[in-house]
Parts: structure tokens; sequence; C-alpha cells
């Protein structure tokens, strides 16, 4: 019998990510059931691992006896100091730029306008940036693995194509010449850190496929 695995995210995307990276495991990757219902723990963790692992362990009390794989990820640029970091989704509502969450649903637009601003002084060779995504698989309250990726990049001084989320229209890939707002999703996935993260876990879980 395939590997189940339940995902503790809401997120299309990231659910399509998932199930894309497990086709080429017997592994099969389903939302975790009722998630929508479950009142999300605080997310107060310091680094990526803390946090996919406090809602991996927390999930996994959900649904006795499964498999759940909980994500944390975000941008960290080396001119400021790895910011923004675990704070990604929440950057521009930090920097008192907006309420959060945003009414209009605009947080990445305004996120991406604090990061230009503080990144306005930064000559182009201190832009320097990644990508960083950690997955934590738990059952029944305990962490069992934990897989780790991440992907380089460049910040540019002004958006860049209109595909992905988050901070890709900003995040140039120097080997492709384009931002991670330019490319398919096939390709985002095959390089991503959330890519290269869900291929490591899930070559933990099952190392013949
Ligand atoms: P989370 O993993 O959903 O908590 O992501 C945190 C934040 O990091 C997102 O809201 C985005 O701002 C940023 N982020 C994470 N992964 C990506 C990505 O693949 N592209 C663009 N932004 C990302």
């Amino acid at each position: 019998m395939p590997l189940r695995l339940f995902a503790a995210t809401t997120s299309a995307g990231k659910l399509r990510d998932f199930r894309t990276a497990a086709q080429a495991h017997s592994i099969s990757i389903e939302p975790l059931p009722n998630l929508e219902k479950i009142e999300p723990p605080d997310e107060d963790g310091a680094t990526f691992a803390e946090n996919a692992k406090i809602k991996a362990v927390y999930y996994s009390l959900f649904a006795p006896g499964e498999l759940i794989v909980a994500d944390d990820s975000g941008l960290e640029v080396d001119a400021l100091n790895g910011a923004p970091g675990v704070r990604s989704a929440r950057f521009a509502a930090d920097s008192g730029l907006i309420d959060s969450p945003d009414a209009n649903d605009n947080t990445d637009v305004w996120n991406n306008i604090v990061l230009l601003q503080r990144m306005a002084n930064i000559p182009a060779n201190l832009r320097t940036a990644r990508y960083r995504c950690v997955l934590v698989a738990a059952r029944d309250g305990v962490a069992l693995h934990t897989a780790d990726g991440s992907v380089e990049g460049i910040i540019l001084d002004a958006p860049r194509g209109i595909g992905g989320f988050g901070y890709d229209p900003l995040f140039f890939l120097p080997e492709l010449d384009r931002t991670m707002a330019e490319i398919d999703l096939e390709t985002k996935l095959s390089l991503s850190h959330r890519g290269r993260a869900l291929r490591a876990l899930l070559a933990i879980l099952q190392p013949e496929a």
C-alpha cells in the first residue's frame, strides 16, 4: 500500500507542489481533513525549523496515527541580516505599513514595497538572498523527520513577471536570467526551496524511489 501523508496546508499552490513532487514516489499526499476548522497554532518560533515543527506536531494531534507534514518558508536577504526570514509573510505588517491581514489581500504587494524600500541604497553586488523551506513530518504529537531546501537569488530593484506569489517578481535567478515570477511551475518546483525540501523529505520517507 502506498505511504499516505497529510499536508497541513490550505494553500492550493503548496498542495500542488507536494503532489507533483510525490508523483515520482509511491506516496500519496492529501490535505489534512477539516484543516480550515482547526484553530492554527502560534508560529512564534525563531527559525523556519521551529515553526515547521510547531505546526507538524500540533496538527498531527488532529489525525491520530497518520503522518502529517507541515512547512515553513521565507526569504533571507543578506544585506538585511537575514530579514524578513520567519517574518516574510508579515514584513509589511511588522513595519506598520498595513494591518494584518490586508483586507484586500494585497499583502504580497505591500511586502514587496517594503523590501524595495529597505533595499533602496544597496548596490547590485550586495543584493544576494535565498528562499528557504523546512518541512517536518510528525505523527501523534512527535516530530519524526526534518528536511530543508534553499535556492539562491538576487533581489532586483523593480518587479519582473506576473507568475508565482510573494517575493517572486523581485527574486532573480542569475542562471536562468529570469525572476521566479517569470518561470513555469514545473521549472520552479525543480529548483525551488520547496521542491528541494520536498524531494529530500520524500527520499527519507521512501529512499528506494
Ligand atoms: P509560509 O511558508 O506560507 O509561511 O510563507 C511565508 C512567506 O514567505 C510567504 O508569505 C511569502 O511571502 C514568502 N515565500 C515563501 N515561499 C515563497 C515562494 O516560493 N515564492 C515567493 N515568496 C515565498
